[in-house]
């Protein structure tokens, strides 16, 4: 079975990005893999600190293990938005695939200093975990916002290429007018987040590292194929999947009233979150015409 290295160094030949999709439990993990094997397509699996802390962290490694090695299947796991060494260390020990190491609200030489050190000691725990750093201000905070975020300090290509070189990463998060969460307008469909290509395809060529589109939920899906095509190489989406799973429990509470099996109700929501994932897979992939038609 491929490395998440070795999908990730396709995937930009072939301008795909892999999705990268955040659960909190076993009806999120059981959605985010039967819509990638739908579409015999790589996924990622991302839990943050919060995630990590209610589900657990070797749980959750186990858990993706099981299916990994069950259908050999090239389903990876990443430690997402991990904001301190300790919490990064066990992710590594317990064998996450990738950290996102997000000390983004440090100013920039703290950020240097301390996601180098993190490149050092994770990469000594585990040679192969690929290691995620992140510059730039995308907000946090994956949930229903009052208002879209604006004025957030965009990644510049020279400080890309000064923090890639600096610390050794793997992967780039930059902010390129992507932000986490999704405002209500948003939701009404009245707004969409647009993205800065240009800025996009400019870091790419001034870092050479694979890139991680955070916060993708809500962004206009012309703007999402011309990232990749400019160098993104994967694709966070949350906020959208939350949505869709606390609707698909809403709609089956409403249908079944006196229904207590909890699997028979987590159902909807696992039927609700897959068609959010299988959508945006097919977009990443290229394989829009499956999710559409198919
Ligand atoms: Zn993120």
């Amino acid at each position: 079975m491929k490395t998440f290295s070795e999908v990730l160094g396709e995937a930009r030949p072939n301008r795909v990005a892999i999705g990268h999709f955040n659960v909190s439990d076993l009806a999120g993990l059981k959605a985010v893999f039967e819509s990638a094997r739908e579409l015999r397509l790589p996924v990622i699996v991302g839990l943050s600190e919060g995630e990590r802390a209610f589900m657990r962290v070797r749980l959750a490694a186990a858990a993706t293990k099981v299916l990994r090695d069950e259908y050999d299947y090239p389903i990876f796991l990443n430690a997402d938005h991990t904001h301190s060494l300790a919490s990064a260390e066990e992710a590594a020990r317990a064998g996450y695939d990738s950290t996102v190491f997000d000390r983004s609200e440090l100013p920039f030489a703290q950020n240097v200093s301390e996601t180098k050190r993190a490149v050092e000691a994770l990469k000594a725990i585990n040679p192969s975990m690929l290691i995620e750093g992140e510059i730039g201000e995308i907000g946090t905070g994956s949930e229903i916002h009052e208002e879209a975020l604006q004025g957030l300090r965009l990644t510049t290509p020279d400080e890309a290429r000064d923090f890639a070189s600096a610390t050794g990463i793997d992967i780039l998060a930059p902010a390129v007018g992507n932000t986490h969460g999704l405002s209500r307008s948003m939701i009404r469909g009245e707004v969409q987040k647009r993205l800065d290509i240009d800025r996009i395809a400019e870091i790419s060529k001034a870092t050479g590292l694979f890139m991680t589109l955070h916060g993708a939920s809500g962004t206009n899906d012309e703007d999402l194929r011309r990232a990749i095509q400019a160098g993104i190489t994967e694709i966070h989406i949350d906020t959208e999947v939350r949505l869709a799973w606390r609707r698909g429990l809403e709609t089956a509470f409403t249908s079944e009233p006196d229904q207590v099996v909890p699997y028979k109700l987590l159902l909807a929501a696992v039927k609700a979150m897959k068609q959010v994932v299988s959508a945006r897979l097919s977009l990443f992939s290229g394989k829009q015409d499956i999710a559409t038609h198919g």
